[in-house]
């Protein structure tokens, strides 16, 4: 899952391992070989997001953009480890059948149903992982991306690009634009907040986790219309959106403070996201997971959110 604040950690990461090396190799097959001449002997000179969409731009004047879907990873490696075999690539996890409604288990709710590979299963080695997509290296570090569904190369700026400039203002820039953002709002004033929170041409970034969290800060009833929000609701949907995303972003996807004694397991971590039938930290209400009014499941608080 990699919502806005997801990626711009990974984009840091990323940017730590590369920005201002040299690129020695570039393993791709979405790419044309002009474009892969290019990069390689060229200077990684920023990595950038935009929403949850992060940008690579090389000294050569191509540029790389990624979105990771629901699906794509990122991983890190030193350049001996990887060329030395050792480079484990993530673990891979099967879905089990639900045995209650023989339905594939939905990690966003039955966590506790994946199971990971047994051993035997597990490559050890990334350079034998099918999943790989990108293999991108420097004289000391070897980014890889894992089934990363969108790998777009291109002499143009994707800051440019119809793939970018349709979506709304990134919450997490330090501009973000909330005129802008208010006047999509008026232009969505008939969804619900639910799926306004989730159409990135509204405000770049969030996704189902965000969307949850935000709409139990703001207490309102998360399937009402845009339309229904008072004037200071709107205003303060604004500040949730933006501290909500700061707060996950500074806090390793954390969107609750971490409590005095508590630990930083799972459970802890958020308001209502994923806490389906647990007690609600507030008012001790069990909270409640929607996965029928709109499309999209939505965890939230009857007590708090009316
Ligand atoms: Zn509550």
């Amino acid at each position: 899952m990699s919502e806005g604040p997801e990626v711009r950690r990974a984009a840091d990461k990323i940017a730590e391992a590369i920005l201002g090396r040299s690129v020695a190799d570039l393993q791709c097959k979405f790419i044309t070989s002009i474009l892969k001449e290019k990069i390689i002997g060229s200077t990684v000179l920023s990595v950038d997001t935009y929403g949850k969409n992060i940008i690579i731009h090389f000294s050569s004047n191509v540029y790389l953009r990624n979105h990771m879907m629901m699906w794509g990873k990122w991983r890190i490696y030193s350049r001996t480890e990887y060329d030395s075999g050792k480079a484990k690539p993530p673990i891979r996890v099967k879905w089990k059948k639900d045995l209650n409604n023989n339905k594939l288990a939905n990690v966003s709710n039955k966590i506790e149903n994946v199971a990971v590979l047994s051993d035997t299963d597990l490559i050890t080695n990334v350079q034998n992982d099918p999943r790989t997509r990108l293999a991108l290296i420097t004289d000391t570090h070897v980014i890889v991306q894992f089934n990363g569904p969108i790998l777009q190369f291109s002499e143009d700026n994707p800051l440019q690009h119809e793939s970018i400039t349709r979506l709304g203002p990134d919450a997490l820039k330090p501009g973000f634009d909330i005129k802008e953002a208010k006047k999509r709002l008026k232009e969505r004033i008939e969804m619900k907040l639910v799926d306004l929170l989730l159409d990135q041409t509204f405000v770049a970034g969030i996704g189902n986790k965000y969307k949850s969290e935000i709409l139990f800060l703001l207490k309102v009833w998360p399937f009402r219309l845009a339309k229904d929000l008072s004037l200071s609701e709107q205003e303060k949907l604004f500040q949730k959106i933006r501290g909500v995303l700061k707060t996950g972003y500074l806090n390793a996807g954390r969107t609750r403070p971490q409590q005095h004694g508590e630990n930083g397991k799972w459970n802890f971590r958020h308001w209502v996201f994923r806490r389906a039938g647990r007690p609600c930290w507030i008012c001790d209400t069990p909270i409640i997971m929607d996965r029928h009014s709109s499309s999209r499941v939505t965890f939230w608080c009857p007590c708090c959110q009316q």
